[in-house]
């Protein structure tokens, strides 16, 4: 028995609930194969040229990474038109929520988010002894105006997840424009877009030109998502100079590996890959959300490469069972709701097929109940 006490902060605190592996689901259910669509990846991978780099990059491994990851943000202030201070590279874009719930939350603070949404936010904010306050979604989309009556003097903080996960709805431009307006200065707001490069909608802020009004506004985002890189754990924050300073200071020194860097320079050169995945998406989306509509099924509008479904009645049990690795929501108290990452065409009509078929399966069952009563 350890008799180490605990921080106390965490003693409440359950871990991250990471599922089974692909293997383990193999295993259980005598499958050949699994289609992994329970984490986002890009199902078309990383651009070509990545691997190249990767294989030219094997030399050094014996030396550690550069620190200020200096090629990275050079070409990200490229890309972006932004000075180089004003962005931090980290460790997945999951470093950076707990690098900035570090440098700025105390214990007993206060930050706002949404329910539900991106886990890591909350585990992030109790570790610091910080208290989550948190705001029911409306429509599966983030209420801001319920968030902004949220603020109290205690407010460090506030979390918008825009597309959010795992409904993959995005906030209105205009009314997430006038609360960043709105919001004093002294409350970060963190904006995580990690599926920006999968919006479509011209309903949706272009938030980086707010950098320079706002000292306030935080915007992460990722080269695990369309970039296709989730296993290197390459992420970005674009920020106030001053923040970026103070975020310098907690986190670890080497933080960003040596491939990941690599990689994700290269990535960022590669455009067309990423426009050619979004659009491939963006297929795939209206092809899966028009199956749901036509069949009855609840689903939230998503903007990104998975969609939030809602069914009245038992799938994932028999989608796993089917080789179907989709994320569970009981988590956030779903026990009949999923989120499906979206697949190639393939994928998409497969899955479609074993929802189709339980579908008719219940149809068969209701009326053998209704000729039984
Ligand atoms: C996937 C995801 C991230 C990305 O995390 P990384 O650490 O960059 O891999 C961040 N936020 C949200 C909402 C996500 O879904």
């Amino acid at each position: 028995m350890v008799k180490i006490q605990t921080k106390r902060a965490i003693e409440e605190m359950t871990s991250y609930p990471l599922g089974f592996t692909p293997e383990e689901l193999m295993n259980q259910y005598h499958l050949k194969t699994i289609r992994k669509m329970s984490d986002n990846e890009n199902i078309y991978g990383c651009s070509p040229n990545v691997r190249e780099s990767i294989i030219q990059n094997m030399q050094k491994l014996f030396l550690y990474p550069d620190g200020k990851t200096s090629l990275l943000i050079q070409k990200l202030s490229a890309f972006y038109n932004l000075n180089a201070e004003q962005l931090i590279i980290g460790n997945g874009s999951e470093e950076l929520i707990r690098l900035l719930t570090r440098a700025f939350i105390n214990p007993g603070d206060e930050a706002v988010l949404a329910d539900m949404t991106f886990p890591r936010y909350e585990a992030n904010i109790v570790i610091e002894g910080g208290i989550s306050v948190k705001v029911p979604l409306a429509n599966g989309v983030h209420d801001l105006p319920a968030m902004y009556e949220k603020i109290t003097p205690r407010t460090k903080m506030i979390f918008i997840c825009n597309p959010n996960n795992p409904t993959g709805t995005i906030v209105e431009k205009q009314e997430l424009y006038h609360f960043i307006e709105k919001v004093p200065e002294n409350i970060l707001i963190v904006l995580d877009e990690a599926y920006y490069e999968y919006v479509t909608s011209n309903g949706y802020l272009q938030s980086v030109p707010l950098i320079d009004k706002h000292s306030n506004l935080v915007i992460l985002r990722t080269f695990s998502k369309i970039y296709g890189l989730a296993g290197l754990r390459v992420g970005y924050g674009i920020m106030n100079s001053n923040i970026v300073h103070e975020l310098h200071k907690v986190k670890d020194v080497f933080n960003v590996n040596q491939l990941a860097q690599t990689a994700a320079v290269t990535a960022l050169e590669n455009k067309d890959f990423i426009l050619d995945c979004a659009d491939k998406n963006d297929k795939e989306r209206i092809f899966v959300c028009e199956f749901l509509e036509k069949n009855g099924l609840n689903y939230y509008p998503s903007q990104t490469n998975f969609v939030f479904i809602y069914c009245q009645f038992p799938v994932v049990e028999k989608l796993i069972s089917n080789g179907f690795l989709v994320r569970e929501l009981k988590y956030h108290g779903y026990t009949d709701a999923f989120r499906i990452t979206l697949g190639t065409r393939e994928d998409n009509k497969a899955f479609l097929e074993v929802i189709s078929q339980i579908i008719s399966e219940r149809a068969v069952e209701n009326g053998n109940n209704a000729r039984k009563s």
